[in-house]
């Protein structure tokens, strides 16, 4: 459906847990608290409200987290919001380390597409960034090479952290062999992310363009994000920026977003929502349900106002929302 812009929303991400296996530092630190079971809602909710979405015309959706996986059966919920009516593409983001144990069923559910959240790929660095053992670079990095050897497009997310700026070259290298996108994308200022300072998409270009000289951009869409996509001699994927805070890409935006407790954020800037489990759990017909979740799209807001801080009314970090 369209917003009061007049942008077709077609997409939501729903994220079905507010737990995570790592802590990276931008995200979610040590110690935070954490929703209760009751609070998160149940599969049968969440399908719910996504068959509601789906009557008003979405019809992508991304499971996200926190850590999706780590989740039980999460491929079976998977499975069958994929089945639901109007369903078109179910897609999952991942930090990667629960894949080798859950990729057969996944393939199974007919997931469309895995993004891999991977920073670095220094061991060291993993550490600092996650929390959790460098060695788990190798892991992800094999179950990357898993889903592109079942032929399942992958792509990797990377958020630009001052940290790693030296090895961005490396990192897009991913796509140099594999037909596998590497996205750049800006630190946002959401939670953590409020307190840190990232660096630019025109810093990782410029970056970029020393190891590929050649890099141009594309006008490919590949997927239902933001990116702009840039292709070189030598890589077999494309490389892909966000620039999250620096380009806003407002008026293409076709996106909201569903948290593990069911508040419906049209925007990830502000804090505004409607809760819908408040509604679900009263008891509510689906025609009420889908009224409401039809009346939070259309009141999308125009923007983001991440470039002034002092506007962004979100507080909730980003292990919360779903990214
Ligand atoms: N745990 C999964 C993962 O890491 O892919 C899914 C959830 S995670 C919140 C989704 C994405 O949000 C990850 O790619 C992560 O790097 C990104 N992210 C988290 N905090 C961010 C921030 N402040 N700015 C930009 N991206 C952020
Ligand atoms: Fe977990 Fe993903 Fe947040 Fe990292 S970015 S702490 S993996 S939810």
């Amino acid at each position: 459906m369209r917003d009061q812009w007049g942008r077709n929303i077609n997409y939501l991400r729903v994220s079905v847990t507010e737990r995570c296996n790592l802590r990276c530092r931008y995200c979610m630190p040590h110690g935070v608290p954490l929703c209760t079971h009751s609070d998160t809602l149940r599969y049968e909710e969440l399908l719910r409200i996504c068959a509601a979405a789906s009557a008003i015309g979405i019809t992508r959706f991304k499971i996200t987290g926190g850590e999706p996986l780590v989740r039980q059966d999460c491929a079976d919920f998977l499975a069958r919001l994929k089945a639901l009516p109007g369903v078109e593409q179910v897609t999952l983001t991942t930090n990667g380390l629960l894949l080798p144990q859950y990729l057969d069923a996944l393939a199974q559910a007919g997931v469309d597409a895995i993004n891999i959240s991977l920073d670095t790929l220094r061991p060291e660095r993993y550490h600092q960034i996650t929390g959790s053992d460098g060695r788990s670079v190798t892991r992800v990095l094999e179950a990357l090479d898993a889903c592109v050897e079942r032929g399942i497009r992958t792509k990797i997310n990377t958020v630009l952290l001052p940290e790693t700026s030296d090895e961005l070259a490396l990192l897009a290298s991913l796509a140099a062999a594999r037909p596998v996108d590497v996205r750049f994308i800006e630190l946002m200022p959401i939670g953590e992310g409020r307190k840190l300072t990232g660096i630019s998409q025109d810093e990782a270009l410029a970056r970029l363009r020393i190891a590929w000289p050649d890099l141009h951009a594309t006008s490919e869409r590949r997927g239902n994000g933001p990116a702009q996509y840039y292709a070189a001699n030598g890589l077999t994927g494309r490389i892909g920026l966000i620039g999250a805070v620096s380009h806003a890409f407002c008026s293409s935006c076709n996106r909201v977003r569903l948290t593990s407790t069911g508040t419906l954020k049209p925007c990830l800037c502000y804090g505004e929502g409607t809760d819908l489990r408040g509604l679900l759990r009263a008891g509510c017909t689906d025609e009420a349900l889908t009224l409401a979740l039809a009346g939070a799209v259309r009141g999308k807001p125009l923007a983001h106002c991440f470039n002034q801080h002092s506007g962004a009314t979100e507080r909730r970090a980003m292990f919360q929302i779903g990214g």
